[in-house]
């Protein structure tokens, strides 16, 4: 029989009541710059039965892993077989077990570890079941993590993790340093875990719901970006939100950088914080990290450092103030790492950011038009509204999740001549439209019309922007499609 135990370093540890512990000393290996992530105890897999619960990308990943691994997997979905796609069929050849269609409690049988989606609330019947026979329940990256060896760099945060995912690596990149941008920015962390050697950094954006997944997952840099309230109807209170984002420091050590946010101490200050703390700040100076200093960004060492510009707030191709915080991050993250500040300043003055978030897509008669269908909450759009200074055509709405809409109004008011409003929170987005002042309102049933719509309702050196500031699963499959049939609708224009 397997039993899951924990070992005496706090990692969890499978192994066989007459095989010997199955866990491998690491303790002496080096770690810092370029060690493992595991701490103290090496999770061994074989022969251990596993329930994957999520066909998604992760569970299709670190279903591949675990059996690589020699793991009994079985891996279930709720939803039918025929939505699947050939995930299925890759897994079956694997000799990976799949039920489809639901998630019944004998799949529990025999089971020592459950690997859940990060989507999967904690109240589903078959977590609690798995709770209830005290069978770990983690998520994707916390498998990922117990058995890489490369060296793994979390960021987390509500707003800004692709962007500052993407431009870290671009620093690594022009650094002519190995790394790879994984986890939620699309490629799971699973993926890269056997793969990546000592010398990679795996630069990985996470979730708060990936994090809540987490036991011993041991980032050797990690940054909070920001806390806004986000996520409520998964995590209950903005206690439990925050919870699980500070879960990105839970297990750094001395030898360990946490990167926080200088100007939201409420997020992290109360926190035990053992790792060394570079701290970020767009308002003032600090004593370690990254700040905005008049016209240029600083990076100070300590107290006796005067500190030294990494490049001129000019010369930082990302718009926005809300970039200039993502590139603070990005810049305090990749030198701690030990990338070059040459190849930092280069990264910023040249990285002009992801697709889907404030991207630039045409200008038709003195009319530009902008795709940020990420802002799938009101925060985020409010940070793209604000870092325009021409007058703006706001296209707004999707998934209604009874979002706040009183800061998003405010942030309407005396900039934005005209509103298009789309999707289930189309009468909610016109109330706060009108609330604001805003004297243009109209509806449209589809995109394509909204961007009809908002082309007519603009003038010559105005700016057209999709920023629903909602959720798109109302009407697409995901933002990403949203933003791609905004995109061929302007091109049609
Ligand atoms: P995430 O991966 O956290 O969703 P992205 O980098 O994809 O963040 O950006 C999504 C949207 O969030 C952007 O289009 C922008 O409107 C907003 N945003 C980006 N960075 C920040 C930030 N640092 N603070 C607040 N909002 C931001």
């Amino acid at each position: 029989m397997f039993m899951a135990i924990l070992c005496s370093a706090g990692a969890w540890v499978f192994h066989s009541a007459d095989d010997a512990p199955g866990r491998e000393n690491i303790r002496g290996r080096a770690h810092g710059a370029a060690g493992g992530n595991g701490e103290g105890c090496r999770v061994r897999f074989a022969g251990v039965s596993v329930l994957v619960l999520g066909l998604a990308r992760s569970g299709a990943s670190v279903a591949r892993l675990l059996h690589g691994l020699g793991a009994r997997v079985t891996v279930s979905d709720a939803r039918p077989e025929e939505e699947l796609g050939e995930q299925v069929g890759v897994l079956r050849r694997l000799g990976v077990r799949t039920e489809f269609g639901g998630h019944p409690a004998e799949l529990l049988d025999g089971v020592r570890l459950v690997v859940k989606n990060p989507g999967i609330p904690y109240d589903r019947p078959i977590i609690q079941a798995a709770l209830a026979r005290e069978i770990p329940v983690v998520t994707e990256v916390e498998v990922a993590g117990a058995v890489a060896r490369a060296p793994i760099m979390g960021i987390t945060g509500s707003n800004g993790k692709t962007t500052t995912t993407s431009l870290v690596a671009e620093m690594f990149r022009l650094a002519g340093m190995p790394a790879l941008a994984v986890g939620n920015i699309g490629t799971p962390l699973s993926d890269s875990a056997l793969s990546a050697g000592e010398d990679t950094w795996l630069v990985t954006e996470l979730s708060s719901f990936q994090l809540q997944g987490t036991v011993d997952f041991h980032p050797r840099i990690a940054a909070l970006l920001n806390i806004y309230p986000a996520h409520l109807d998964y995590h209950g209170t903005m206690d439990d939100y925050m919870a699980a984002k500070m879960k990105i420091f839970a297990n750094q050590t001395a030898q360990d950088v946490a990167v926080v946010n200088a100007d939201q101490p409420g997020a992290w200050q109360a926190a035990d914080l053992r790792a060394q703390v570079w701290r970020v700040s767009l308002k003032g100076a600090v004593e370690r990290g990254v700040y905005v200093d008049g016209p240029a960004l600083v990076q100070r060492g300590g107290q006796d450092d005067s500190g030294k510009p990494i490049a001129a707030l000019d010369d930082i191709a990302l718009p926005g103030r809300h970039n200039l915080e993502n590139a603070a991050m990005a810049s305090a993250l990749a030198l701690a790492a030990g990338v070059a500040p040459g190849a930092v300043a280069e990264a910023l003055a040249t990285f002009r950011g992801v697709e889907h978030r404030t991207e630039y897509v045409r200008t038709v008669d003195g009319v530009r038009f902008f795709n940020d269908s990420k802002a799938t909450n009101p925060t985020a759009a409010i940070q793209a509204l604000t870092s325009f200074g021409d007058p703006l055509v706001v296209i707004l709405g999707g998934l209604e999740r009874g979002d706040d809409l009183g800061t998003l109004a405010a942030a309407l008011a005396g900039r934005v001549r005209a509103v298009v409003a789309i999707g289930e929170s189309a009468p909610r987005m016109e109330a706060a439209a009108r609330a604001a002042g805003v004297a243009q309102v109209a509806r449209a049933a589809t995109l394509e019309e909204a961007v009809t719509l908002a082309r007519a309702a603009a003038q010559s050196g105005d700016v057209v922007l999709l920023s629903p500031a909602a959720a798109s699963w109302d009407m697409f499959s995901s933002y990403e499609e949203r933003g791609r049939i905004f995109k061929q609708a302007v091109h049609m224009l």
